[in-house]
C-alpha cells in the first residue's frame, strides 16, 4: 500500500498537492483599493523580501507615481492595474502568474 496524502487522498508519488503550494505562494494579485480623498491607490500582493523592495522602486520610477510597501503589499497611488501588470511581466515576472483585476 503505497503511502496517501491526506489532502488529495491520492498517492504520494502522483499527488500534486506540494507543487500547487509552490506555485501559489509565487502568484502575484494586483488590485485597486479605495484611499482617502476618493483616490485610488494599486495594490501589489505577493512579493516579498528583497524582491518587494526592488519591485516597489522600479515600478514607482517606471510609473511616475508614488509609492511605498508595507505588511507584504505595494501600494503604488493611482489607478495603475494595467500598467503595472505590464511592468511587471517587462521584470521577468510570469504573466500567467499575475492576476490583475480590473
Ligand atoms: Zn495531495
Amino acid at each position: 500500500m503505497p503511502e496517501m496524502c491526506p489532502r488529495c487522498g491520492l498517492p504520494k508519488e502522483i499527488c500534486v498537492c506540494e507543487i500547487l503550494d509552490r506555485e501559489a505562494t509565487k502568484r502575484i494579485k494586483v488590485y485597486k483599493a479605495k484611499a482617502k480623498f476618493s483616490k485610488f491607490v494599486t495594490i501589489i500582493e505577493g512579493l516579498a523580501g528583497e524582491e518587494l523592495d526592488k519591485t516597489t522602486k522600479e515600478l514607482k520610477s517606471r510609473l511616475a507615481c508614488g509609492g511605498t510597501h508595507k505588511n507584504g503589499l505595494i501600494e503604488l497611488q493611482g489607478d495603475h492595474i494595467g500598467a503595472a501588470k505590464k511592468e511587471l511581466v517587462s521584470l521577468g515576472f510570469p504573466e500567467g502568474s499575475i492576476d490583475a483585476a480590473s
